[in-house]
């Protein structure tokens, strides 16, 4: 068995026991990895702090037979989304379980680690307001999966001037063509700049824009479906979210 270094993230942390603790890694070498981390709750083990969520840094570890064993940790970044706001808490949890999703062991998830990086980094900047974080990042994990829809031009025509997004279709249409589908919605101007943007943007300049009220209600009705729609999966974090921050 050989040590091994790897770049990630602790995407989950559970204890096992008085003294032991389960974490999930995002890294960059491996994809989505579960390790083992022995000792990690009893007090002044190193690994106390590197193995709670949220910690992004080089862990050191070898393979077993069911799962990693970290042995050590050098932190170059812990997110202290807690002691920020317990709202943060709940949009950085539920971008965990959602990255957690779209990755498995050995596929390359780099991009995908290196998009919730800069999202906690806007988490914890306090520029861009956190329900619109949680939505650029929806969108641009989609993106990186090839599930987001074209939104540059309509599926059927062609033509650049879209006007209109369709769930049920997964794509956008023109004015013409979208009058030939009742169940696409008519975005606002804005709402298709935002995801254009969103589609196109450097990830170092992904988290620099504001949107008003109404833009970001359609946003968030559009992106709320279509997730909805093509996501098997029931997040326990998203319930979080709706619970405790969504009252409207
Ligand atoms: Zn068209």
């Amino acid at each position: 068995m050989t040590a091994e270094t790897v770049m990630g993230m602790v995407i989950s942390s559970q204890n096992i026991g008085e003294t032991d603790r389960r974490i999930v890694l995002l890294t960059r070498e491996k994809g989505k990895i579960a390790a083992f981390a022995r000792g990690a709750v009893k007090p002044k083990n190193p690994l106390v702090s590197a193995t709670q969520p949220f910690t992004f840094g080089e862990f050191f570890i070898y393979p077993g037979r069911d799962s990693y064993t970290v042995t050590r940790a050098d932190v170059s970044k812990h997110f202290d989304f807690v002691r920020k706001s317990l709202d943060k808490y709940y949009y950085a949890s539920y971008m965990c379980e959602l990255a957690g999703y779209y990755t498995r062991e050995n596929l390359d998830a780099s991009d995908i680690l290196l998009l919730l990086y800069r999202s906690f980094q806007a988490l914890m900047s306090d520029a861009v307001e956190d329900r619109l974080i949680r939505y650029i990042y929806e969108w641009r994990l989609l993106l990186i999966n090839g599930e987001m829809p074209d939104v540059f031009k309509c599926r059927k025509c062609g033509n650049e001037n879209v006007t209109h997004f369709s769930v049920s279709g997964q794509c956008t249409f023109c004015e013409d063509c979208a009058g030939h589908d009742d169940n696409s919605d008519r975005m606002l101007p804005s709402v298709l700049h935002t995801l254009r943007y969103i589609a196109a943007a450097p990830l170092d300049r992904l988290f620099s824009f504001k949107v008003s009220d109404e833009v970001f209600a359609q946003l968030k009705d559009i992106t709320d479906r279509y997730l909805e729609t093509y996501r098997r999966y029931d997040f326990n974090s998203l319930h979080f979210i709706e619970e405790n921050i969504i009252k409207t």
